[in-house]
C-alpha cells in the first residue's frame, strides 16, 4: 500500500540505497547512522547531521539525491573545491556540476541548461548565489530532490567559520517548503548545534549525532622547546614522505617553518591569507594532486579538503579552542588509516593567547567566551588522563581510555607542586605589590634561581626575599610550573605580558589548596612503525590490511600505475582509488575484472574504467 505517496515518488526500500552504495560507490555497508539518515531524507524528512570529519557525511545527501526525483542542491562555502568534488563524482558516474562566481558566463549557461533538462544528479552552489533571484528562478525550472547545507556551522555567529551568506539559507524553507533539507557539520558543541537548528529553521528536523571519536587518529601534545626541530624530528621519524598539514598562527611562523622544512629536505609549501589568490589555489591543487606534500598554513587552509590520505596534522602554536583543534586535526586520516595529531605548546603560547583575548575587539561577553574556549584547550593540553576521553567529553560524549594517545601510551607522572607554586606566586606578589613593577615569567624565574643578570641588578631584585629560593628546579622546570599555573588561572598576564595574581592565587599562597602538576615527559617516544603496533593501526572498517613483502611490492606498483594514470587523466590520485583500495587489490590479486567486485572502493564505473589496467598490473607483477 504505497498510496499515501504522490504517484511520482519512487518508494525506496533500504535495499535500493544499499544497492546504490555498492554499485556506484563500491562500498558494501553503511557506516553508523548513514542508512537511517538516507532513509529519512529519501522519505522527505529534514535532518541535522553532526558527524566528525571523515565520518562519511557526503553519502548522506548524495545517495538520497540519486534516489529521489530531481536534482540535489548542495550549498557549500568551499568554492575552490567544487571542481574537485564534481570530478570525484564523475569518476563514479554521478552527474554533477557547480555554480559559483569563478565560472565564465558560458559555463554558467551550460550548467543551467543541463539543470533544466534534468541531466544533473547534484548541483553545488555557493551560498551567495542562492539569494540571487535569477538562481532561484533557475532552481524553480526543474524538480529539486533536496537541499544539502554543508559546513552548516558557518551559520554560527560565534564560530570560527562564520559566513553571513549562510543566514539567508533560513529562507529556503519559505520558498521550497516541500523540499527536504539536510544540514551537515563536523562542529558540534551543544551551543553550535542549537544555533544551527534555530538559524536554519530546522528545529523540527530529525537530529543525528554520530560518535565523534576518530579512533585512527593518535593525539599527542608535547611541551615546546625548539619547536621547528621537534617538528622536523616528528616528521622524519614517523611521517617521512607522508602528506601532512602544519598549522601556525601567524604568517611569519608559516613562512619560516616552511622554509626550515624545505632546507631539511621536506617537500613543504607555505599557505596563508597574505598570499595572492592564484598562488593559494595552485598550492591547494598541488596538495590534492601530489603525494607526500606538507602544507604549512594558517587556519585559512583546509576546510573541506577531502584528501583522504593526510597522514598527520601538526600544530606549532596553541589552537584557540578545542572545537577548532578538533576540526583541524580531523583532516588527518579520513581514509581510516593510522594518522597522528601532534601539537607542541609552551608558556609563550599561553601568554600570547591571553593577551590576544584582552586586546580583541568585542564586548565583555565575547571576550569571556574566548577565554572559556582557551581554558578548555589548555585543560586538554595539561590533561593527565586520556586525551580522547577529554576531547569527546567536550562534545558531550563519554568514552573510556583509548590506548592510542600520548597520555595512554606514556602516562604522565604528577608531583606535588604546591611549594613551587607558592614560591613563584610570592615572587610575583613581591614584584607587583611591593615594588609595583610588572615583569614576564623569565624575570621571576631568574629571581627564583638567584641569577644576577643585569636586569636583576639594575632593579635590585637580589634584595627580594624570594631571590635564590628556587634552585631545586631547573629553568625549564620553572617554565612548566609557570605554564601550568597560567593554564589553570592560578596566575595570569596583563596587557603587557607581565605576570599578575588571580583570585585563585591567594588560596594557593595561603596553603588552602594543593597544586598537583604534571611532569613534562622527558622523551616523547615516537608512535609505532608504519606497519603496526597496538592501537596505532586501528582503522574504521575492519582491520587495515597487513601485506606480505611480495604484496607490498605489488602495492607500490599499483601506486605507480595510479600516479601515472592520475597524471594522464589530470585528476588527483585518490579520486582513482584510495590507498586502502589498492592495498586490498594487492592482497587479492584479481585475475579478472570480475574479481574486483566486492573490493571496497570499486564501484561499477571505476571497475569499467580501471579494471583492465589493474588486472594488467597484477598479471605483470
Ligand atoms: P566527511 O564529509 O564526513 O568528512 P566523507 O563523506 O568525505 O566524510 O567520507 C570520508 C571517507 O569515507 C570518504 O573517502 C568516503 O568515500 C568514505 N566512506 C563514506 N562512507 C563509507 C562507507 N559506508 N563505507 C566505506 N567508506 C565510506
Ligand atoms: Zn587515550
Amino acid at each position: 500500500g504505497d498510496c499515501a505517496y504522490p504517484h511520482w515518488v519512487t518508494v525506496i526500500d533500504e535495499s535500493s540505497a544499499l544497492q546504490t552504495l555498492s554499485t556506484v560507490f563500491g562500498y558494501d555497508q553503511f557506516r553508523g547512522d548513514q542508512a537511517a539518515i538516507i532513509d529519512h531524507v529519501v522519505g522527505g524528512g529534514d535532518a541535522l547531521v553532526l558527524m566528525p570529519t571523515g565520518g562519511g557525511k557526503s553519502l548522506c545527501y548524495q545517495i538520497p539525491a540519486l534516489l529521489r526525483p530531481g536534482t540535489g542542491i548542495v550549498v557549500s562555502p568551499l568554492i575552490a573545491l567544487m571542481q574537485d568534488q564534481v570530478d570525484a563524482l564523475a569518476a563514479v558516474g554521478v552527474r554533477a556540476a557547480f555554480l559559483n562566481s569563478s565560472q565564465s558566463g558560458a559555463a554558467q549557461a551550460d550548467v543551467a541548461n543541463r539543470y533544466r533538462a534534468g541531466e544533473l544528479d547534484l548541483l553545488y552552489v555557493a551560498p551567495e548565489r542562492l539569494s540571487v533571484p535569477s538562481t532561484q528562478d533557475l532552481l524553480d525550472s526543474a524538480p529539486i530532490a533536496l537541499f544539502a547545507i554543508d559546513e552548516a556551522h558557518c551559520v554560527s555567529q560565534w564560530g570560527h567559520d562564520f559566513r553571513p551568506d549562510y543566514l539567508t539559507l533560513a529562507h529556503l524553507v519559505d520558498r521550497w517548503p516541500d523540499v527536504p533539507r539536510i544540514a551537515l557539520t563536523a562542529t558540534a558543541t551543544h551551543e553550535t548545534h542549537q544555533e544551527i537548528l534555530a538559524r536554519l529553521k530546522l528545529t523540527d528536523s530529525r537530529q543525528f549525532v554520530a560518535d565523534f571519536d576518530r579512533p585512527n587518529i593518535q593525539y599527542r601534545i608535547e611541551p615546546k622547546n625548539a619547536v621547528r626541530q621537534q617538528l622536523l624530528s616528528f616528521i622524519r621519524r614517523e611521517h617521512a614522505g607522508d602528506a601532512g598539514i602544519v598549522y601556525g598562527l601567524s604568517r611569519r611562523t608559516v613562512e619560516e617553518t616552511a622554509t626550515f622544512l624545505q632546507r631539511n629536505d621536506i617537500n613543504a609549501l607555505p599557505y596563508h591569507a597574505g598570499m595572492d589568490a592564484q598562488t593559494r589555489r595552485a598550492t591547494q591543487e598541488r596538495f590534492l594532486r601530489e603525494d607526500g606534500l606538507v602544507i604549512v598554513a594558517t587556519i585559512a587552509f583546509g576546510m573541506g579538503i577531502d584528501k583522504p590520505d593526510v597522514r598527520f596534522v601538526a600544530h606549532v602554536d596553541l589552537p584557540k579552542s578545542v572545537e577548532g583543534y578538533y576540526q583541524e586535526t580531523g583532516r588527518a586520516g579520513r581514509d581510516g588509516l593510522a594518522s597522528t595529531a601532534w601539537l607542541a605548546y609552551g608558556l609563550a603560547d599561553v601568554v600570547m593567547q591571553r593577551q590576544l583575548i584582552d586586546k580583541s575587539d568585542g564586548d565583555l561577553d565575547y571576550r569571556r567566551r574566548l577565554g572559556q574556549n582557551l581554558d578548555a584547550m589548555l585543560a586538554l593540553c595539561e590533561m593527565v588522563e586520556c586525551r580522547r576521553v577529554g576531547l569527546l567529553k567536550y562534545f558531550g560524549q563519554t568514552s573510556s581510555a583509548c590506548g592510542n594517545c600520548d597520555t595512554c601510551l606514556h602516562p604522565p607522572e604528577t608531583w606535588d607542586g604546591t611549594v613551587a607554586a607558592q614560591k613563584l606566586l610570592s615572587t610575583v606578589y613581591r614584584l607587583r605589590h611591593e615594588r609595583r613593577q610588572g615583569f614576564g615569567a623569565g624575570q621571576s624565574i631568574d629571581i627564583l634561581l638567584g641569577k644576577s643578570t643585569p636586569k636583576v641588578e639594575s632593579n635590585r631584585h637580589q634584595e627580594l626575599s624570594t631571590f635564590g629560593i628556587g634552585t631545586e628546579l631547573t629553568e625549564a622546570q620553572w617554565r612548566t610550573v609557570a605554564r601550568q599555573l597560567l593554564a589553570r588561572d592560578l596566575l595570569a598576564v596583563d596587557q603587557h605580558g607581565a605576570l599578575v595574581l588571580t583570585e585563585g592565587s591567594s588560596a594557593v599562597l595561603r596553603g588552602d589548596v594543593s597544586v598537583q602538576l604534571r611532569h613534562d615527559p622527558v622523551v616523547v617516544k615516537p608512535a609505532k612503525s608504519k606497519s603496526g603496533g597496538a592501537g596505532a593501526r586501528k582503522a574504521r572498517d575492519g582491520d587495515v590490511i597487513d601485506l606480505t613483502d611480495a604484496d607490498e611490492a605489488l602495492y607500490e606498483q599499483l601506486r605507480e600505475w595510479r600516479r601515472a594514470r592520475a597524471k594522464q587523466d589530470g585528476m588527483p590520485a585518490y579520486v582513482i582509488f584510495h590507498d586502502a583500495t589498492l592495498r586490498e587489490i594487492a592482497r587479492r590479486r584479481p585475475a579478472t575484472e570480475d574479481d574486483l567486485i566486492g573490493v571496497s572502493g570499486v564501484g561499477d564505473k571505476k571497475r569499467a574504467n580501471y579494471g583492465a589496467d589493474v588486472v594488467n598490473v597484477v598479471a605483470n607483477n
